[in-house]
């Protein structure tokens, strides 16, 4: 899971973003942590890099297959 110490660095968000799931291999639009969805294993990715693929970890028999999920959106400024 992933963890902070300060709270004053991060606020939570209502943004749709965090509701979707993206297939390995796609782009990520939002830079930051990403879970995947069946096995809890998180990655930090930059902005329109792509996101690991199908083979980046191995699922116990019958976990599924990877899905990545955004949680911490890391806000670049402008
Ligand atoms: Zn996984």
């Amino acid at each position: 899971m992933a963890q902070y110490k300060y709270q004053k660095f991060l606020k939570e968000g209502q943004s749709d973003v965090y509701d979707k799931r993206y297939a390995p291999g796609s782009e990520a639009y939002n830079a930051g942590i990403y879970r995947c969805v069946a096995c809890g294993h998180e990655i930090a990715i930059a902005k329109g890099h792509t996101l690991p693929p199908q083979n980046h970890h191995q699922h116990a028999p019958g976990l599924g297959p990877i899905e990545w999920q955004l949680i911490v959106y890391a806000q670049a400024k402008k």
